[in-house]
């Protein structure tokens, strides 16, 4: 091919012996380029992929649980394989990690959640009915007799010209929220897209600033995007969080409660669920006071801990672009141990995220493994304590190791594909900034396509790693697996589609032998060289114009 495209040039006399002999050197050069980087994606394999899976989701790292000995171990791993491939260490004073600062608190129910009405009371059962948790930093938290206010969907949107709350005050209050934003209406929220407003952190973060003392947020199946067991699983269970500030309202108690016991509530105080829930489609909709009152409290065991970020750089080799530097981030921890469930106690998260750490160090081998560095500098990023609210992720952008405008981009990887190669891949956050058509032709050019994902109720834009990176203005990207098997399409589908309701944060996410990882090493080339690509352009990733990030860039 290389002796051949000159001598296609001078016989389409395509211009002068210096022209042609400029043009055959710079054709050699991409092909040297293209081959060095197909020879490094091809480091990329199914048992590269499979051990370092294998390894990160092996009983004896315990299901790596924040601050635990699987969490150190699997941090000594990862920098390990960092070091092997030639890295620089990307963490403070010279070291492989970002130390992160978490306060771990497990709340044990004291007085059980128990309504009360003029007609009566009920006591509700955790976890059965409800989970409770403290959202702060206290020996006990509660609501005693705290008045409960049905508050729809609980959004207060000025630019959509929503508001539940109207001018209701929440002081000493427990709101009553349902999950998800208005999603029957394309203009309204963006339709059945859910955004951050539909999102439970969200619901919590509101009923703060409106002084309410706690929230129950309801939870269906649909509403959520999983069953009640993914909720009841944390309940008891120690919660995370990043060290507390002052300024921030905070309420006593967060809960959630099945979709019968919200029923009840409400029944109690002579209200109807349902009748509520269809008021709440209004944008005249008021709160209601339901004629209930809830008590619930904790004792709660406070303790800090320590665990780490690992970061590995690969240095960028152009002068004008290296200090610019281009992030690829997957989260290692997962659930640790928890309730047994049929004899298993080890939460091992091998797909979440076992798989996308695997899938980033192997990304990181391959650009060491490239002859020359991609022009920006690469960041590989493995995060900590994502299963406890971001928080890895959302401490390195509230302390990066990089100039924050510095930081260009973003792609992240939460779960690969196991379940064989696709033609399609699909991108959460598809659309959203450049990223998106990067990504575009690096999938054409393996003959593949790049679709949006087609859950787009289930907000997973906000619900890994890249969205600390978003908040803070980087444009980023989530891959995850696409839908088009080569074969067996519809077998195949139905296998990926019961993970969610079987195996997602249980302890039967395990690694099995029998995995298809044929998909899972496309990807991650197809991830590798999107990476790449966005190291080399002229430009920086951008947002799109008018996206609910653009301004924080
Ligand atoms: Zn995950």
């Amino acid at each position: 091919m290389r002796t051949l495209l000159p001598v296609l040039c001078v016989l389409a006399a395509c211009g002068t012996t210096d022209d042609v002999e400029e043009e055959f050197f710079e054709l050699e050069d991409v092909t040297q380029e293209v081959s060095d980087l197909d020879a490094a994606a091809r480091t990329i394999g199914e048992p590269q992929l499979a051990g370092a899976i294998r390894f990160l989701a092996h009983d004896l790292l315990e299901g790596r649980g924040v601050a635990t000995r699987g969490d150190e171990l699997a941090r000594l791993y990862i920098q390990t394989e960092f070091e092997t491939y030639g890295l620089e260490p990307g963490g403070v004073d010279g070291t492989w990690e970002q130390p992160v600062p978490i306060i771990g608190i497990t709340s044990e129910v004291t007085k059980p959640f128990t309504v009360r009405s003029a007609s009566g009371s009920i006591t509700f059962e955790a976890p059965g009915d409800y989970t409770a948790e403290a959202s702060r930093p206290t020996e006990v938290t509660a609501w005693g007799d705290a008045p409960i206010v049905f508050v729809g969907y609980g959004i207060h949107a000025p630019e959509q010209d929503w508001d539940d709350f109207k001018d209701t005050d929440l002081t000493g209050k427990v709101a009553l929220v349902m999950n998800n934003d208005p999603d029957w209406d394309p203009d309204l929220f963006e339709g059945n897209t859910r955004l951050y407003y539909g999102r439970w952190s969200y619901k919590f973060e509101e009923a703060a600033r409106r002084g309410a003392i706690g929230a129950i947020v309801i939870h269906t199946t649909p509403s959520a995007g999983y069953p009640f067991q993914v909720i009841q699983a944390g309940h008891g269970r120690e919660q995370f969080w990043l060290p507390f500030d002052d300024s921030t309202p905070r309420l006593q108690l967060r809960t959630w409660c099945s979709d019968e016991a919200a029923k009840k509530i409400c029944a109690l105080g002579g209200k109807d669920l349902d009748e509520l829930r269809a008021s709440a489609k209004r944008r005249d909709f008021r709160p209601v006071v339901l004629g209930v009152s809830g008590e619930l409290a904790t004792a709660n065991q406070v303790r800090e801990l320590r665990s780490a970020n690992v970061a590995g750089v690969l240095r960028g080799s152009d002068p004008a672009l290296r200090d610019e530097v281009v992030v690829i981030s997957a989260h290692f921890d997962h659930l640790g141990i928890g309730r047994p469930k049929r004899g298993d106690e080890i939460y091992n998260g091998a797909l979440d995220n076992a798989s996308g750490s695997a899938a980033m160090l192997n990304i990181a081998r391959a650009c060491a493994h490239l002859p020359n560095a991609p022009r920006r500098t690469l960041l590989f990023l493995a995060v900590t304590a994502e299963e406890s609210g971001l928080l890895g992720s959302k401490y390195y952008a509230r302390h990066p190791t990089f100039p924050r405008e510095r930081i260009v981009g973003n792609f992240n990887i939460d779960g690969i594909n196991i379940w064989g190669a696709t033609t399609d891949i699909s991108m959460i956050g598809y659309g959203k900034n450049s990223l998106t058509a990067l990504a575009e032709r690096v999938a054409a050019r393996h003959g593949r396509e790049l679709v949006p994902n087609p859950q787009v109720e289930l907000g997973l834009f906000y619900r890994s790693d890249h969205f600390s990176f978003a908040r803070i203005g980087v444009p980023a990207a989530y891959f995850k697996a696409g839908r088009d098997f080569l074969e067996n399409v519809e077998g195949k589908r139905r296998v990926k589609q019961s993970y969610t309701a079987v195996r997602y944060h249980q302890p039967n996410d395990q690694f099995d032998d029998r995995w298809d990882l044929s998909g899972a090493v496309a990807d991650t080339r197809l991830i590798f060289e999107c990476l790449v690509e966005a190291a080399n352009a002229d430009a920086a990733p951008s947002w799109t114009p008018g996206d609910e990030f653009e301004k924080l860039r």
